[in-house]
This record gives C-alpha cells, structure tokens and sequence, in this order.
C-alpha cells in the first residue's frame, strides 16, 4: 500500500497507478475479509487532513470528505445547521467505526444501507470530486447509477461535501436489528418545508428521494394518501436482513411518524 503526504500527491498517484483509496477502511476491510474486493493495490489517504476540515463558505457547509463521524457529532457548525447528521454520525457502528469511519468513504462505498447518504440526500448536498485535470461538482442525488456504481472516475477523489442551508425542520430514524453495529433494514431522513424533501436507504439499489411521494405532501395530500404512495414508488427486495414487505410497511411508518413528530 502507498501512502500520500498531499492531496495533489494522492491525485497524481491515482492518475498514474491503478490503486483503491483508502480512508478509515472500515469498508475496505470487510471486503477483503469477505473476499468481495478483486485483488488490488491501494493508497492510503488517512493522513491527508486537509480533506478533514469542516468550515463555512458563505452560507454552505462544507465538510472535508475524511471527516469521521466522532468529528461530525463533536462539531458545533455541524450540530447547528443539520443536527440529523449529527444523529445518524451518532448510530453508525460503535466508538471504533465513529472514530475511523469517514462521511466520504460512506459515499464512496456506495452501500444503499449507507446511514450518512439519505442525511446528505435529503439535504441536497454536493460531492466535489478532484482529479489532477480539476474539481467538479455532482448533486449527491445524481451521484449514484445503480447499485454500488457511482459517477466517480478512478482517478478522482471525494474531496468535501457541500450543504446548503436546510431551512425546515429535520428527521432521522434508523431502524435495525439492534441500536449499536448494526447495518439498517430501512432509514429515512427527511426535511419538513413547503416542499417536503424524503430520502430512504434499504429499499432500492442506491439511496432514493421518493419526489412522487414529496409532491403529494407538497400538495396537501394525506399522510395516509401519501403513505400509500410511497408503498407504490419504492423497489425494497427480500434479503437475510429483512423482507421486502417488511422494509415497505416500516418505510410507510416512517413516513407517518415523520409527519406527526414534525408537524
Ligand atoms: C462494524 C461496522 C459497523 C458499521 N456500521 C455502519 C452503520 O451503522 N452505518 C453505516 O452507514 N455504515 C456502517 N459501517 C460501514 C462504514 O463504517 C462506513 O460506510 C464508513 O463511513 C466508511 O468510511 P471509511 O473511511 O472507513 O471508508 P473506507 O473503508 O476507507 O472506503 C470505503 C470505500 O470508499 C472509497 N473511498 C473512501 N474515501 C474516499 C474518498 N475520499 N474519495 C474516493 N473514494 C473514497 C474507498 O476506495 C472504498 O471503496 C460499518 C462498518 C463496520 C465494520
């Protein structure tokens, strides 16, 4: 494995080697135990704290993308302008994953179970992407184009995640075997606003906004109205962490509990 010093280091290693980033590993290693990973070489971006800061720029949050979650729940900026990340940084894994787990490697890895995307998504945050020919910035709901495919080329990096001000009021729930180390059967975070914004993990193959679903609450359907909307627009599947009926009637709850909790 190498290891770069700098961001633009890091950049140009990927531009002339074929390597696998990695952040915190959590990800990384699973696969290699599961076998999931093809054999290959990799380069380790841990040290590049440049891409861990969380700051302002006007009124947008940005947020280095080797920022882990205890750095998340610990920062006063991220506490105030989405306190929803802070309470899913708070459910991801134990101690251990809070303290190596990184919001990019979330994004990166792709996972549609991922707790930290449907925050983001909900938000309508954007990844910056950086390679050695220059940065570019994807809508974190255009980021994904199936299952564990992203747009990202193998020579980028995720290097910040940009949220904009999120002017409602905010929603998360995991729901999962146990409260601690467990992956989710189904989370949804959400934003109350005149156009509502709802964004589940677990019942497709990426991350999803349901905007059928948004509409009809925007346009003052029923919750029971929109409840069974939602049963309509998602795609859950059955696996060994749930069923697909199970994932859709606890997603249907979800919804309603979001809408009494905030209204
Ligand atoms: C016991 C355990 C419990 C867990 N619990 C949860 C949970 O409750 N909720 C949850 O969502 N996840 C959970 N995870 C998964 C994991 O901890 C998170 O997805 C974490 O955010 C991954 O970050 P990382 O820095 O460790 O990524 P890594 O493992 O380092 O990388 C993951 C992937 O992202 C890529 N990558 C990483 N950083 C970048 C970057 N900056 N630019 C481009 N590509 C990058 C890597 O190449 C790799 O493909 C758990 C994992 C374990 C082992």
């Amino acid at each position: 494995m190498r290891s770069a010093r700098t961001v633009d280091e890091a950049l140009a290693i990927l531009r002339d080697e074929t390597r696998t980033p990695v952040a915190g590993a959590t990800d990384v290693y699973v696969a290699l135990n599961f076998g999931t990973f093809a054999p290959r070489s990799f380069l380790d971006i841990w040290s590049l704290d440049d891409l861990r800061l969380i700051w302002t720029h006007g009124d947008t949050l940005v947020i280095g993308a080797l920022a882990t979650y205890t750095e998340l729940i610990q920062s006063h900026i991220v506490g105030e302008r989405v306190p929803m990340l802070v309470e899913a940084s708070r459910q991801v894994g134990g101690v251990q994953i809070q303290n190596r787990g990184t919001l990019g490697g979330n994004i990166a890895n792709g996972s549609p179970a991922a707790d930290g995307v449907p925050v983001l998504s909900a938000c309508d945050a954007v990844v910056v992407l950086r390679s050695v020919d220059g940065e570019r910035r994807v809508s974190i709901n255009e980021f994904y184009t199936g299952y564990r495919k992203t747009v990202m080329k193998p020579d980028e990096l995720i290097t910040a995640i940009e949220i904009p001000p999120v002017k409602g009021k905010q929603w998360f729930r995991k729901v999962g075997t146990r409260a601690a180390q467990a992956i989710s059967k189904i989370v949804m975070a959400a934003v109350r606003a005149p156009s509502p914004r709802i964004s589940l993990g677990s019942v497709a193959p990426t991350v999803v906004r349901v905007p059928r679903t948004e509409a009809a609450l925007a346009a003052g359907a029923s919750i029971e109205e929109a409840a069974e909307i939602l049963g309509g627009e998602i795609a859950p599947i059955d696996d060994v962490r749930s069923t697909a009926d199970y994932r859709r009637r606890v997603s249907q709850n979800l919804l309603r509990r979001f809408w009494t909790e905030t209204g």
